[in-house]
């Protein structure tokens, strides 16, 4: 070993380096990341709506010796629970030693996800092909949904209170459907239009069929074919579908991106990702954690966590106050010294589009979980801004455990922006501080992640429960 100079010495001391993170695990490391990423896409695949993450989420939780919550349950320290929100959302709980007005630590992450939502009257007949009409969920850029293979997934409401699940695509032998786009060879006038204008709203009608019913004279006869095929699959009739919440998602599946297969490949990371993190390590915990660990799986954060399902609904806060008031203790005494890991994923830097990063405040993939200390555009708006001391807490809780981290901003100044659920959770009287993993393609049918940096927010989010 050669002597290290007086500037080595300092360069190691003074500058922030840090290293592409497969450069640094070791082989039990690399194992533990290859073995987490089978395990997240399976829940990817199952969850590829927010109903879907509950069902099986709900799934995993009692097979890992959680109970659902009732009011007025009495707790004892190491007890694990849940309460589902509507079908759509989720809270689970480690009950800690501290009693709960020491405070909770809580992982919140969201596990609804941009897409093609059926309109309440969706299906149409156009020259004799079968349609449905869609209004699009959350932030999508339109043209990424055309000539893709789609799949149906959600619930039909019935009058008489039963629920049919609708699920068209994942099955064995199923059909899929899709959303045409015009050919190049007559594309000239579209092709003029911006990306942004290029595939109206109104023209992503999904495919749903093109054969007429036998022995019909009359109009509409392929609609109604296929109508009468709804109908002995799930019992429904046309005006079924106006209490439905029937979701068009990507048909494919996770799957392993790369010679190296390093990436992952696939629908709904945004946020899935995080969420199973906050699952898993919540499920992983060993023993009984000293504060109370709370995973909050919310709905509706890509149309501004709205709604009763949404992470500004009180379901989270009645949820913490029965849990309180299993102590007799109050609420807000609670809140005020909890702490919030808002789990989320960040841009990954992409060379391919370097104009619009600032790369020295951009996310590197594979450098591990991604701190946010601020999400929000043109001049932080709408950002919770975490505090200089809660970015402190949280870099000693990853440093004291050697979990890669780093700093990301989603991108230059006044270039966009975005939120996430830190901002509802700080209005509670909540520390939070944002952290997720770094996406390529956010947003897009098919995204990708880095599956050690999947693995770090896993570490992260036990860190944080571990306190
Ligand atoms: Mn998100
Ligand atoms: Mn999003």
């Amino acid at each position: 070993m050669e002597e290290k100079t007086a500037a080595q010495k300092l360069r190691e001391e003074l500058l922030n380096t840090k290293k592409n993170g497969w450069s640094v695990v070791d082989d039990a490391m690399e194992a533990a990341i290859h073995g987490y990423s089978e395990g997240y896409k399976v829940f990817l695949d199952r969850g590829k709506t927010e109903r879907g993450c509950v069902d099986y989420t709900v799934e995993l939780a009692e097979a890992a010796g959680f109970v659902e919550y009732k009011r007025g349950m009495a707790l004892k320290p190491g007890d694990k629970v849940y309460r589902v929100n509507r079908g759509r959302a989720m809270n689970l709980a480690v009950i800690g030693s501290a009693p709960l007005d020491q405070g909770v630590s809580i992982v919140a992450a969201h596990i609804d996800a941009p897409r093609l939502d059926l309109k309440p009257s969706p299906l149409y007949e156009s020259d004799e092909l079968a349609f449905a009409k869609t209004h699009y969920y959350g932030g999508i850029r339109k043209y990424q949904w055309v000539t893709i293979p789609l799949e149906l997934r959600g619930v039909v409401a019935m009058k008489d209170g039963s629920v049919v699940k609708v699920e068209i695509g994942n099955h064995p032998g199923d059909p899929l459907f899709t959303i045409n786009d015009l050919l190049p060879h007559l594309a000239a006038d579209q092709s003029k239009r911006t990306l942004g204008e290029a595939i109206p709203g109104e023209s992503l009608n999904v495919m749903l069929g093109s054969r007429p019913l036998k022995d019909d004279e009359g109009s509409d006869s392929v609609k109604l074919s296929v109508l009468k095929l709804l109908n002995q699959r799930y019992g429904v009739v046309e005006s079924d579908f106006i209490s439905a919440e029937i979701e068009v998602v990507p048909a494919f599946n996770a799957c392993d991106i790369g010679l190296d297969r390093s990436l992952i490949g696939a629908y709904g990371h945004d946020d899935r990702v995080c969420s199973y993190a906050g699952l898993k390590a919540l499920f992983d915990l060993n023993g009984t954690p000293t504060r109370t660990a709370i995973c909050v799986l919310a709905d509706k954060e890509e149309i501004g966590s709205e709604g009763v399902s949404g992470m500004q609904s009180h379901f989270f806060d009645t949820f913490v106050s029965d849990l309180c008031d299993s102590q007799n203790l109050p609420l807000k005494a609670c809140l005020e010294r909890s702490f919030c890991l808002s789990c989320d994923v960040t841009a990954a830097y992409d060379p391919n589009f370097a104009e619009v990063y600032e790369k020295r405040n951009s996310a590197l993939v594979n450098y591990g979980v991604g701190l946010c200390k601020y999400t929000g555009s043109r001049g932080k708006g709408g950002a919770s801004d975490a505090g200089a001391e809660t970015v402190a807490y949280v870099r000693r809780l990853l440093d004291d455990r050697n979990i890669l981290w780093q700093m990301a901003e989603l991108g230059k100044v006044d270039q966009g922006g975005g939120g996430t659920v830190a901002c509802y959770m700080a209005n509670r009287n909540i520390d939070t501080l944002d952290a997720g993993v770094p996406v390529l393609s956010m947003h897009a049918p098919f995204e990708t992640v880095s599956k050690l940096d999947c693995y770090m927010t896993y570490l992260a989010a036990k860190a944080v429960y571990e306190g």
